[in-house]
């Protein structure tokens, strides 16, 4: 038998229904925000994400699916989509179409992961990226967004929305200096990957999940005590849009994100439920990646849902169920079907659930198959009924049954007030 390759995961009916309700239900909140879908590749070329995610980042020195394609070319599947989306942007000069470009995108992500840890290396994304503006109560916008898609998909008791401001080209180089002067002292504390990051990457060093690094970095200087005044001006008006937007949030003067392109604000939606604390949304400002590729001087802020997190704290929450028909029609005989497939189609065609019996099978079979996919109203033809001009309807569930004439309008008029 051949199975799915490890880290790649099957979603099945019972579990897509929950899905569809947490994409759904963001993209409703998207539209009303005036997002767009910019529905971008698996594969990219490698460089993309070596220029635009960063180097010495984990996902582009350890996580990438690369290779080389049989033209020679080295591309990468996508570990992420701002990288990607910021790609399009720049290729198809949308700056010249939107002055304000507001783009969402759901897809897959790859990551060579570790799948005995249970991580996935194909994971779902819901991305969404603002390009053209940058602006204190855009931010808070955006943020408040997230917060919204929160309450709508019903997790907002279960995570809490942090933020942070992770200073300028100007403040960050003064505040990088004195972090690494502090983590020097500890340097023999760190764990193996902190101490390589000490000198390429600090910050990166206050993200790390060991409990060593933790607790050194505990102690830290915070950027925050650091922002020059642009940056600080900037940050205080953020906070003060969170609350004219209605957002419940705290400071976490912790939060770096581990993109090199993040860049002034940056915040993440964190949960204690899904074993360790963990981000089911982040995002930030990146006011340098497009010009960084290529692109104009444009600024961007953006960020990005966790699907595998949101759907676990959604179950957790709620119970879907699959949809169940509304008719199901049970047939007895030839003549019967070619008399209700029409009837069955039409039904169909006005989006009423309906099913029907293509074997030759017992009436008692097909009720047990009615009862089975939870119908609504069993409908019973044969020879008798189709004599008659009639048909038999069965109320599944008050177990009571009536006859209507065999006409499509008898059973719409069925579905008034409960088409489902
Ligand atoms: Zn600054
Ligand atoms: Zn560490």
């Amino acid at each position: 038998m051949i199975k799915a390759v490890r880290g790649f995961k099957d979603v099945l009916p019972e579990e897509s229904i929950y899905w569809q309700f947490l994409e759904e239900k963001t993209k409703n909140l998207l539209k009303a925000f005036g997002f767009r879908e910019l529905r971008i590749p698996v594969l990219e070329k490698l460089e993309l994400f070596d220029r635009g995610i960063g180097s010495t980042t984990d996902i582009v020195e350890k996580e990438m699916y690369t290779f080389k394609d049989k033209g020679g070319e080295l591309v990468a599947m996508r570990p992420e989509a701002t990288a990607s989306i910021a790609r399009a942007y720049i290729e198809h000069a949308l700056h010249l179409k939107d002055p304000l470009g507001k783009y969402f995108f759901i897809g897959p992500m790859f990551r060579y992961e570790r799948p005995q840890a249970g991580r996935l290396r194909q994971f779902n994304q819901i991305n969404i990226e603002v390009f053209g503006a940058k602006s204190p109560s855009l931010d808070a916008e955006i943020i408040a967004l997230l917060h919204y898609i929160s309450c709508d998909i019903g997790i907002e008791d279960g995570v809490t929305l942090e933020i942070n401001h992770i200073g300028c080209k100007k403040c960050r180089p003064l505040y990088r200096e004195i972090l690494m002067n502090y983590l020097n002292l500890s340097k023999e504390n760190l764990c193996d990957d902190c101490k390589r990051r000490l000198e390429r990457n600090p910050l990166r060093i206050l993200d790390c999940k060991k409990q060593n690094c933790k607790n050194i970095s505990l102690n830290a200087p915070k950027i925050i005590d650091y922002l020059c005044e642009e940056c600080k001006t900037y940050f205080d008006a953020v906070v003060d849009y969170l609350g004219v937007y209605k957002v419940p949030h705290i400071i976490n003067p912790m939060i770096v994100r581990g993109l090199d392109y993040y860049t002034g604000i940056v915040f993440e939606l964190i949960t204690t439920e899904l074993g360790a604390q963990g981000a089911v949304a982040a995002g930030g400002r990146y006011d340098h990646l497009v010009e960084e590729l290529g692109g104009p001087r444009v600024a961007g802020i953006g960020f990005a849902i966790g699907e595998e997190r949101a759907v676990e704290m959604i179950k957790k929450r709620k119970k879907l169920d699959l949809p169940s028909p509304f008719f199901f029609f049970a047939l007895l005989g030839e003549e019967a079907k070619r008399r209700c497939i029409p009837i069955a189609t039409d039904l169909r065609k006005s989006g009423i659930y309906t099913e029907l019996e293509h074997e030759e099978k017992s009436l008692k079979s097909q009720m047990r198959k009615a009862n089975k996919l939870k119908a609504k109203y069993a409908v019973i033809v044969g020879e008798d009924e189709l004599r008659r001009g009639i048909a038999i309807v069965r109320d599944m569930k008050e177990k009571k049954q009536f006859e209507v004439s065999l006409k499509l309008e008898s059973f719409l008029s069925l579905c008034q007030g409960g088409a489902e």
